[in-house]
């Protein structure tokens, strides 16, 4: 650890720019971070990724089958630590800003960032990837209380000199990540200058209890303004959400390969599904590079054009996710993180009604209660496919049809009792979900005695 530290600040020293100008060094410290972990327990940490990246190779296995396309939704919450002495604080980061940051990520996410004109022709017609995943600000605590998904910290601990580490953050002020998104933010953070932000895998958090207080991403007030200014700024949170959801850096490596120092070179020999950044449509990045030079191959052997405005890299055109990507996001939120995205969370941290007043359909489900079947009509915008499933509160699935077709219009459907897999009377939850939208109702099943 000491190595990296003198390393990194001498790199710093070297190449450090004013604030305002462009990014230096490690302005994320996600892997340093993870790599200490890792060398904690490196059996341990092994195993977890072996297994995430498992569930992820299922998963991409059966996109398409059972993959249906389905909108995620993640509840998020913002812990802002600000200084004892400022006052009017909301002006720094408030609701509008909150939003702000939101959007940003969301239009990264659902393939809508407006600065995507560089993206090379090739990568912007076949591997560029929507990931379908939306941020919404909670509405309830975990106390199931109402909340602006904003939390005011009076500290002087924002200042990295005040504190020992960045953890010390952390643990002031944390929602449970099974069930939110936390970002916490800081003035400074931890370690050199030019550091803008962390976060952690979620092999992290999976490694240990202890570890879950800690899981989330953190960075500078600056970033969550964005009032730096440059396109790099305006996409690094959605690069720390992409390693919060699994997503290594391109130029990352894996040891397979070496440069001439003996250091590891982001090239990589390994199974792509494993090794490097564990994502096989787009190619290695040899080392950190910034500058956004076009048709630049820096890994040989893989003999691919770089994907220079990937954003999880570190050049300075930040515009897209890959496909590949796209998928181990998905896969992650459908394993490691599921509980998440389920339903009952979005009920929990109230953002269910939100997720459903996104969509355009129309849905009437009728009678409620029922007893020996119940009528769905949907009204779509078009033409698309479906899935119609019933669970439980507990999340028990008493049917599923994933081969619902939806027609332009008005659409009705019959589903008998009996094809349900249905326990005691009580409150069911019946979901539709089309490639765009997941709308679900409470309907209430009252068996004849
Ligand atoms: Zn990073």
């Amino acid at each position: 650890m000491m190595r990296t530290l003198l390393f990194t600040a001498v790199v710093l020293i070297v190449a450090a720019l004013p604030a305002g100008a462009q990014v230096s060094g490690h302005w994320c410290q996600t892997h340093q971070r993870y790599e200490e972990a890792y060398k904690e327990d490196p059996d341990a940490f092994k195993a977890i990724e072996r297994q995430l990246d498992e569930a992820v190779v299922e998963y991409a296995s059966q996109l398409g089958k059972v993959d249906d396309g389905r909108t995620f939704y993640i509840p998020v919450v913002f812990h802002y630590f600000h200084p004892t002495t400022e006052g009017n604080y909301t002006s720094f980061f408030g609701e509008d800003a909150a939003n702000a940051v939101i959007q940003r990520i969301n239009d990264d996410m659902n393939r809508n960032n407006a600065d995507s004109n560089d993206i090379q022709p090739y990568y912007a017609t076949f591997r560029r990837g929507n990931a379908r995943i939306k941020l919404i600000r909670a509405q309830l605590d975990p106390d199931g209380n109402p909340t602006t998904g904003i939390n005011y910290i009076s500290t002087d601990l924002t200042y990295n000199r005040n504190r020992n580490t960045d953890n010390e953050i952390k643990y002031m002020s944390y929602w449970p990540s099974t069930k939110y998104l936390n970002f916490w933010i800081v003035k400074e953070l931890e370690g050199e200058e030019g550091i803008l932000a962390h976060a952690t895998l979620p092999e992290y958090s999976a490694s240990g209890s202890t570890r879950m207080s800690e899981d989330g991403v953190m960075g500078l007030l600056d970033v969550f303004r964005q009032n730096i200014g440059d396109r790099f700024y305006r996409h690094a949170l959605s690069h720390e959400t992409g390693h919060w959801l699994g997503l290594r850096h391109p130029f990352q490596g894996d040891n397979s390969v070496l440069n001439s120092d003996g250091t590891s070179s982001g090239c990589s020999t390994v199974d792509c599904r494993f090794g490097g950044d564990k994502i096989c449509d787009i190619p290695q990045v040899k080392e950190i590079i910034r500058t956004c030079v076009r048709n630049e191959m820096t890994c040989t052997n893989e003999n691919r054009i770089d994907n220079l405005t990937n954003i999880m890299d570190y050049r300075y055109c930040p515009a897209m996710f890959s496909k590949g990507q796209v998928t181990r996001m998905r896969g992650t939120l459908v394993s490691f993180r599921s509980e998440l995205v389920s339903y009952e969370n979005l009920l929990r941290t109230g953002i269910g009604t939100i997720a459903v007043a996104d969509i355009g359909e129309k849905v009437e489900v009728y009678p409620n209660p029922f007893f020996d079947k119940i009528i769905v009509e949907v009204e779509s915008q078009n033409e698309t496919t479906s899935c119609i499933e019933i669970r439980d509160l507990l999340g028990r699935e008493a049917y599923r049809d994933c081969k619902k077709k939806l027609l332009q219009g008005q659409n009705r459907f019959e589903i008998d009792a009996s094809e349900m897999n249905m326990g005691a009377e009580g409150i069911y939850l019946l979901q539709i979900r089309t490639p765009d939208a997941t709308i679900t109702r409470r309907i209430h099943y009252k068996p004849m005695n």
